[in-house]
């Protein structure tokens, strides 16, 4: 038999599962605590449940899902975390401290099929989609690992992987990590990154309103259909059209990342696109310096270059900040996440 994946399962899911064992249902909420609200590492540590419910957890469930393999530090403060998968395949989760807020970078996916000619995790191909178990074990092996006191505030889905493509996926573990029960992250704390899946974009809104991040990376069709090929099938209108139709809360606007690439999309010309194409839409911009890495055939852009682009944007009243970027120097900044060299 299988074991199963309690990490998998909502807490009502959870409920008809230790029923179907012969538990009470409330055990159910026993368990959600350990495996959320206390961290627990064994079941050994959970006395409150009973010695032989505990010997039949150990033979039949896994507690955690992932392995820590390796753990590197960067000067800034950024952490990269190497997790093993249950079948060897691996996956990278970053921290990004910025007190009081602590950031967590998470993946959805091993590899990634989308192929935009930038990312270093799209060179890796499509191994697969990652369970919910395995995106909400990487925000709770984290948590185990900060110091005391240390409270993860924040997470992004823009790690390894396109999150709209593991759709849901992605929904269960969102709902699992906002239950109030467990780690009850708001909605408002956690933002996912996408490059423009509109189907799915469009279900998103209702079925989990998480603040929405779109790398944009071109302001035409015919540079963004070059850069990244998912804008064949989803063209920029559909794209904000989508967009404008997100239920983004008041006081809240959905980032655009643009990443800035030398003599691609980086001219005064793309920067008018810019601002017509985001006319009417609730924006803010990132513009992100490109994280060269020796399989893609872009350099970044000079900083003048990067600023001036900035000022245009600036003069049209659309917010405009240039990303720090962090955590480049253990191969944990945007882009970088390839877990390709421990996979062997
Ligand atoms: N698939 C999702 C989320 C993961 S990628 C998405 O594409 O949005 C997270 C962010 O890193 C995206 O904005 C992506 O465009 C950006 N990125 C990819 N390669 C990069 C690089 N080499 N330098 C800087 N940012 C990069
Ligand atoms: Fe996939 Fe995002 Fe990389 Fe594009 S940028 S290949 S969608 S991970």
């Amino acid at each position: 038999m299988n074991r199963a994946l309690l990490k998998n399962y909502s807490l009502a899911e959870l409920e008809d599962w230790v029923e179907s064992r012969g538990e009470r249902r409330f055990r159910a909420r026993q368990l959600f605590r350990h495996l959320y609200a206390r961290q627990a590492t064994s079941w050994a540590q959970c006395s409150d449940l009973g010695k032989d419910f505990r010997a039949q957890l150990e033979t039949d469930t896994h507690l955690d899902v992932l392995s820590l393999r390796a753990k590197h530090s960067a000067p800034d403060g950024t952490v990269k975390y190497l997790f093993s998968l249950l079948d060897g395949h691996t996956v990278e989760a970053v921290t990004i401290p910025d007190p009081p807020r602590y950031t967590l970078c998470v993946s959805s996916q091993v590899g990634c099929a989308l192929g935009c000619r930038f990312c270093l995790t799209g060179t890796l191909g499509f191994k697969r989609n990652l369970e919910a178990a395995e995106i909400v074990d990487q925000v709770c092996q984290v948590q185990r690992d900060l110091s005391p006191g240390v409270q993860l505030t924040n997470l992004v889905l823009m790690g390894m992987g396109e999150p709209l493509a593991n759709y849901d996926a992605v929904i269960r573990a969102l709902a699992i990590l906002q239950d109030p029960n467990g780690l009850a992250f708001s909605h408002r704390r956690i933002t996912l990154s996408t490059a423009g899946l509109v189907p799915q974009l469009r279900r998103l809104g209702t079925d989990s309103p998480v603040n929405l991040a779109i790398s944009l990376h071109a302001a035409d069709d015919a540079i963004r259909s070059d850069l990244m090929p998912i804008n064949r099938s989803y063209p920029l209108q559909e794209l904000m059209a989508a967009c404008r139709d997100y239920p983004t809360p008041p006081r809240k606007r959905i980032t655009f990342e643009y990443l800035m690439l030398d003599g691609v999309n980086d001219d005064p010309d793309q920067a008018r696109k810019l601002i017509r194409l985001l006319h009417g839409v609730r924006a803010k911009v990132n513009l992100i310096p490109f994280n060269q890495h020796q399989d893609a055939p872009f350099s970044p852009s000079p900083e003048e270059r990067i600023r001036a682009f900035q000022d245009a944007l600036l003069k049209a009243h659309i917010t405009a900040t240039v990303r720090q970027s962090r955590g480049a120097g253990v191969g944990a900044a945007c882009g970088q996440l390839v877990a390709r060299y421990a996979e062997t």
